[in-house]
């Protein structure tokens, strides 16, 4: 909380001092946005606890790399968010492990496009356990130990589709404007202890879970898929040009800071301008 001018002075000669120490869990950080977003917080000295399938190698790999290049503890979880089980257990091996979950970055999520006729149930229920439900199972046993402690920040990675629609996307749009209400929901609860809860609502980021959209939509829309890069995802953004996941990082650093601290209950949008059409 910045109460000064002076304390702002010093925010900004070192607006990650507060970050330093603490300890995030990241889910589905193995990879696209989840991965540069853990990448942003051990570069300001926080300790992380990756999250997400891949190669047993790879994520040895990345944790090694911060490790080495940053001097942070760095942990895995292999626990799949469709299952609250395994979402439990990450908790209480991170809090273990670091002595307490400051930050919780729920961001793993999939993607199914295809019109709504033919949408497969099995894929409705997993978008629905991934994207949404995983986020109130890590809420419900992370904030405790963050109220007890006075201090917290739960980031929720929504996406521009918590705010508006796009055809074929049903489950996808569903589960994002639900982690928005449930943003809003926990900001409240939480306020008064110190710890805040907003959502990101990123556009377009080039990550593996938007290549695979790009056959999937070409088929749904009958249109090439250099066609859906062109008219579809990009055409969605005034900038015409893919969010990064540094930028996505970045922010969700700065809503670590102490700059920060009364921002809650927002959605954020990083999205080249596609949602103030
Ligand atoms: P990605 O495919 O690169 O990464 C997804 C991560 O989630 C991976 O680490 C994966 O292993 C993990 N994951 C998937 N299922 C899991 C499960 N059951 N349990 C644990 N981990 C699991 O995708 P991304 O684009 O980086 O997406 C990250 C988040 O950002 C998602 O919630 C997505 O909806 C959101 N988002 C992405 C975009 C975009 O354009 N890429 C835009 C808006 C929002």
């Amino acid at each position: 909380m910045l109460e000064t001018p002076e304390s702002l002075a010093a925010e900004i000669q070192n607006p990650y001092k507060a970050c330093k120490g603490r300890s995030a869990i990241i889910t589905g950080s193995t990879s696209g946005i989840g991965l540069g977003i853990a990448e942003a917080f051990a570069q300001v000295g926080m300790n992380v606890v990756l999250n997400g399938f891949g190669d047993r190698g790879q994520i040895d790999e990345i944790r090694r790399r911060f490790e080495a290049d940053f001097r942070v503890g760095v942990a895995y979880s292999p626990a799949d968010m469709s299952r609250p089980t395994d979402i439990a257990q990450m908790v209480s091996e991170a809090e273990a492990q670091f002595g307490g979950v400051d930050v919780l970055v729920n961001n793993a999520g999939i993607q199914h496009v295809e019109a709504i006729e033919t949408f497969p149930p099995e894929k409705w229920d997993a978008i629905i356990a991934i994207n949404l439900s995983s986020a109130f199972h890590t809420i419900r046993a992370a904030l405790p130990g963050m109220k007890s402690r006075g201090w917290g920040r739960i980031i929720n990675v929504a996406s521009a589709h918590a705010l508006v629609a796009s055809p074929f996307k049903s489950a996808y749009v569903t589960a994002k404007h639900g982690l928005l209400g449930l943003t809003k929901t926990v900001a409240l609860e939480a306020a008064e202890h110190g710890v805040t809860v907003n959502a990101i609502c990123p556009g377009y980021v080039l990550t593996p879970l938007v290549e695979k959209q790009i056959p999937e939509t070409a088929k749904a829309r009958n249109i090439t898929e250099e066609q859906v890069i062109k008219d579809v995802l990009l055409h969605a953004q005034p900038t015409r040009k893919f969010v990064t996941t540094a930028e996505i990082g970045g922010l969700a650093l700065f809503l670590c800071s102490g700059a920060a601290a009364s921002i809650t209950g927002a959605a954020l949008p990083v999205d080249g301008g596609w949602v103030a059409q």
